[in-house]
């Protein structure tokens, strides 16, 4: 148990060693509550199939709910960063899930991620502003360069302020740091 709880991210073999001392002193009801709701999850939630962010369903709640704002589509590189964003409360339009950025290295190239579904989406006239919100690293710049050309074809393309720090990750920001790089955006050149 303890090297299976090892390979979360996160988890060194203390805290793995805390963990399961903490599971076997649970009821066995408990134990087979955690373990049936991780195997739930794991069959039940895939992606949705028109913005990538995790559902449940085949379109998931954000691009179900008709009262936002289907004008204006906020691209983020995982659904970690959804959720991130969602927690500020200041946005409420439509959101689009990379699945990662580009990144030579590690063999990630546009067509490893939902960049020709972003694309089509942008294109409908329904759409005005792209919204670029993808964490500033290195391979997060090469992302946001490639999207604004692609996209400024066919709308308005903006990018997050940098408040945030560079490397920082959309996640590890604090709501109002995150409000604010999202208020303070601006065109791409
Ligand atoms: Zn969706």
């Amino acid at each position: 148990m303890i090297e299976q709880l090892q390979k979360l991210p996160g988890v060194g073999p203390k805290t793995a060693q805390r963990l399961a001392l903490h599971i076997l002193n649970r009821s066995e009801d408990e134990v087979q509550g955690i373990a049936q709701a991780l195997i739930d999850a794991k069959k039940q939630v895939g992606f949705c199939q028109t913005c990538f962010h995790l559902s449940a369903q085949s379109t998931c709640e954000i691009c179900r709910n008709r009262d936002r704002d289907s004008s204006t589509i906020c691209v983020v590189s995982d659904s970690r960063d959804v959720i991130a964003l969602e927690k500020t409360r200041e946005y409420d339009g439509k959101y689009h899930v990379l699945g990662g950025v580009i990144s030579p290295m590690d063999g990630i190239g546009p067509e490893q991620l939902h960049i020709q579904p972003l694309v089509r989406r942008a294109s409908t006239p329904e759409v005005r502003e792209v919204i670029l919100a993808i964490s500033p690293s290195v391979e997060g710049e090469t992302t946001t360069l490639y999207l604004g050309q692609l996209l400024k074809p066919f709308t308005k393309v903006t990018r997050i302020a940098f408040g945030l720090p560079m490397g920082g990750d959309l996640e590890y920001a604090d709501e109002v740091t995150l409000a604010r790089a999202l208020e303070g955006r601006r065109e791409l050149d």
